[in-house]
């Protein structure tokens, strides 16, 4: 298929070109378990239609595409800028043809699609798919490296850049150019990981950048070059994994590795990072749900996340890091790495061909992958020094914000003395007054408009807060030090 788009503020006309038939607009965005009905934006369009994302076309027709969304998995234009992610705006008829685009601008254009007589080019709908166009008069395309690009209108530290690709590059070897096309905004839209390029938004006062670039770049081979069997995109209805903990909680891994060996971020730092994403696996989720079944529950818990999440399941970002994390120590004792098994695993592997080629380097405890994911905490815990610095103390079992209750940890005091989440607390003892730990307190709460009284008894904290301390072999291999300590506080009381 052939389209020309002409952007316009807030709106993106396209003229199409394909065969007399239907054509299917994605209803989600590869990387991203959501399903955001893409095919909404849709406002016009020449031709028949047959359901919600499905339309009869002529060989051309025109449609029109409101584009407002400042997240790079969607698609936005103004009278300056033009970014689009192309499920977002472009239909696909048969996947396996080429599709070109034309950007009726002359604005600056950066994309890693081919460029072919001033169309940009992709040999097949799922490379077209995966490669975002950016524009804008004010665009810059800078120079990371040999190869590694940022497209932005604001400014990027490339310094950085420059040390995360170097590091990184030891392990994915890559060939191609790549663009990280990266844009400051009022809130933290995240990364998406694409081929060739990555799409990075976040909010202004984000200052430490590294991990998360580390993370989509590291991508451009853990998931990238290296996927799942089983995920084969379709661009309609969900598809299914159980190795997510690997594509994104191992690649969040190699990503604090990578930082760590960059020098951009201490020992220490990583070291706390990673107790944070222990102390995520020590809520009643983690005794229910393993790692593969939280990959395959994505769509429907990760990505729709509510104020129960914790105590319903875990997420395959915090487990895989801390897999992960476990792996290297295992390996490390062995004398091997984690960096290893991203050299010697199948480009489409399934959940046995990582536990093969880990067996291989002498790592036999994959099997925690399908356990209930605190047992992965217990295991590294018989490695190195874990504390739980609050168990045992007094405790509600809850997270505030604001006083409004946030989170209530099943079976808690908090819990067994009727809070929920959502409860504005206005009243401690009779005083309007911060709400803090002790043996007894009577609350006055505001739920649903209603005024309500609820005597809370502080129980024993099951264990939250993490100390850690790595020493000997271990700290040496992994993070270069003789010994690191670090801590994480919770902010459950
Ligand atoms: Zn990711």
């Amino acid at each position: 298929m052939k389209f020309i788009v002409k952007p316009r503020n807030r709106y993106i006309e396209v003229i199409a070109q394909g065969k007399e038939g239907v054509v299917i607009f994605p209803t989600y965005v590869p990387g991203s378990y959501v399903i955001r009905e893409l095919e909404r934006n849709v406002v016009e369009i020449e031709g028949f239609r047959i359901t919600k994302n499905k339309f009869y076309v002529k060989e051309n027709f025109k449609y029109l595409v409101y584009a407002s969304s400042r997240d790079q998995r969607e698609a936005i234009s103004t009278n300056d800028y033009l970014f689009i992610n192309p499920p977002a705006v472009f239909p696909f008829q048969n996947i396996y043809e080429k599709y070109c685009v034309k950007i009726e601008t002359n604005w600056k254009v950066a994309t890693t699609l081919q460029e072919e007589n001033g169309y940009y080019c992709a040999d097949n709908y799922h490379e077209f798919a995966d490669s975002p166009i950016e524009a804008s008069p004010e665009l810059k395309v800078l120079q990371v490296d040999e190869g590694h690009y940022v497209s932005t209108i604001d400014d990027v530290d490339l310094a950085m850049l420059g040390k995360i690709v170097s590091e990184a590059d030891k392990v994915i070897q890559p060939k191609d150019k790549y663009i990280f096309h990266f844009r400051r905004s009022d809130r933290n839209f995240g990364g998406i990981e694409h081929k060739k390029s990555t799409g990075i938004v976040v909010s202004w006062d984000k200052k430490d950048l590294s991990i998360l670039f580390a993370h989509e770049y590291f991508h451009r081979l853990n998931v990238k070059k290296l996927v799942p069997k089983d995920l084969n995109h379709n661009y309609e209805t969900e598809v299914y994994t159980d190795l997510l903990w690997f594509a994104e909680g191992f690649t969040d891994y190699m990503a604090h590795l990578i930082c760590l060996r960059a020098g951009l971020n201490t020992p220490e730092e990583i070291f706390r990072r990673i107790l944070q994403s222990l102390h995520n696996l020590t809520f009643p989720g983690a005794k229910r749900v393993s790692l593969s079944e939280a990959s395959k529950t994505a769509w429907i818990k990760y990505y729709k996340q509510d104020e129960n999440f914790l105590n319903a399941s875990i997420s395959y970002y915090d487990g895989g890091l801390a897999l992960g994390f476990y792996v290297d120590l295992r390996l490390a004792e062995r004398g091997n790495r984690i960096d290893e098994l991203f050299k010697t695993l199948p480009e489409r592997y399934t959940f046995r061909d990582v536990e093969k080629t880990l067996e291989r380097l002498g790592f036999h405890e994959l099997e925690l992958a399908n356990k209930p994911a605190y047992q992965i905490v217990e295991a590294i815990g018989r490695i190195i020094d874990l504390q739980f610095v609050d168990k045992g103390k007094k405790y509600y079992g809850l997270s505030l914000d604001n006083q409004r209750v946030k989170f209530v940890e099943e079976n808690s005091p908090a819990d067994l003395a009727g809070l929920m989440p959502e409860d504005q607390i206005v009243g401690v003892d009779g005083i309007s007054k911060p709400l803090e730990v002790k043996d007894y307190v009577k609350l006055h709460v505001i739920r649903e408009g209603r005024l309500k009284q609820i005597e809370l008894r502080a129980g024993e904290n099951p264990g939250h807060s993490l100390k850690g301390k790595i020493e000997g072999e271990h700290a040496r291999k992994i993070l270069s030090r003789d010994v690191v300590e670090a801590v994480y506080n919770s902010v459950i009381i």
